[in-house]
């Protein structure tokens, strides 16, 4: 093995939780985060609320402040990631309500700079550079695809005019284990490369927004990382993979405001979010069945839950006090999966 990593107790599911900042202009507001541990601690409390009971801790792997800065988040997931290398499959994947930094996370800020690059732009570039390293005997290639899931639809992000087109899923017990084996898949060889599908993928989940108003917060975008290493000496051949998943918002719709479209499209969201869950409670309760059938979302993760693939989920969260509900929801969430 290249790359190893030390195991925590939890074995091979581990969580992460990130704060994001305070956005400079808006006006100063209450934080409901009383208290971040240097040993993945977390407390929140509601001041709005009094008596008893107002204060609640959280446990994680790991709790990021406000302050982390991209590389910082980075250098806790590289480990993780260039597991990849050595054949594992990995998913890392955002929950949160809109607006707490997932895509932040994932992708970084619109137009970002080299500093403000994602784990995704990072991952990428990190797997490119180390598979381009000349003094090793296994020769790696790298392919990408990118796809959306939206109302248990699923499609490309990487091809212009077929954008609608809909994908199928196979099961991944396929010979060349591609769970979407429909989507374009584009090799990369620099990291210019790397860039430009990046920005091709971000710009196509943003197409819908304008008609769809916001459809990047609705949707599930997963991009998916193979790696092929070759060992010139033996032959010996070893494949991995990378997903990368910036999820839909994880808040509640009201039931009696939301109609037609955006309840559908809430009911979507909610039954695959809980999928989902269910599929990491599963796994990390050790169970026999693995209910991974039961959405589009954990069918397409499917090879990177479960087994020996290695899961990080980053729990995002909104400091506002204003958002305590919601972070207490998405707390729960983490809370039972980890
Ligand atoms: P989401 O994808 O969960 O809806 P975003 O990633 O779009 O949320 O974040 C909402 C806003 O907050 C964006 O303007 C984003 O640039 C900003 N933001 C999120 N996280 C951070 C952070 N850690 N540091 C600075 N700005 C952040
Ligand atoms: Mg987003």
């Amino acid at each position: 093995r290249l790359y190893n990593e030390v195991q925590d107790l939890k074995g091979n599911i581990r969580v992460y939780c990130r704060i994001r900042p305070f956005l400079p202009g808006q006006s100063k507001k209450q934080t409901a985060i009383e208290y971040i541990g240097e040993n993945g601690e977390l407390v929140v409390s509601n001041p709005a609320k009094k008596g008893k009971d107002t204060h609640r801790l959280f446990k994680f792997n790991k709790v990021f402040s406000p302050a982390a800065t991209q590389e910082e988040v980075f250098l806790d997931t590289q480990p993780l990631i260039r597991s990849v290398l050595d054949g594992y499959n990995v998913c890392i994947f955002a929950y949160g309500q809109t607006g707490s930094g997932k895509t932040y996370t994932m992708s970084g800020p619109n137009g970002s700079s080299k500093e403000d690059w994602g784990v995704n732009f990072r991952a990428l570039n990190d797997l490119f550079q180390i598979s381009q390293n000349r003094k090793s005997s296994i020769i790696y290639e790298v392919g990408v695809q990118m796809v959306e899931i939206y109302n248990e639809q699923v499609r490309d992000l990487l091809v212009g005019d077929s954008c609608q087109r809909r994908l199928g899923i196979w099961s991944t017990t396929q010979p060349n284990g591609l769970a979407v084996p429909e989507a374009s898949m584009h090799s990369v060889k620099s990291t210019t490369d790397v860039l430009e599908l990046m920005n091709i993928g971000l710009m196509n989940r943003a197409v819908g927004a304008t008609a769809l108003n916001e459809r990047s917060s609705r949707s599930h975008s997963v991009l998916t990382v193979h790696v092929r290493g070759m060992d010139i000496k033996t032959n010996a051949v070893l494949r991995g993979s990378l997903h990368l998943v910036d999820l839909a918002g994880s808040e509640r719709v009201d039931r009696s405001e939301a109609t037609g479209d955006r309840l559908r499209e809430a009911q979507h969201i909610n039954k695959s979010l809980s999928a989902l869950g269910d599929v990491i409670f599963a796994l990390a309760q050790k169970n026999a069945h693995v209910p991974y059938r039961n959405s589009k979302l954990t069918q397409v993760l499917q090879s990177s839950l479960g087994g020996q693939a290695k899961t990080l989920m980053f729990v995002q969260l909104n400091p506002d006090v204003e958002s305590y509900s919601e972070t207490i929801s998405t707390l729960k969430f983490a809370e039972r999966v980890s």
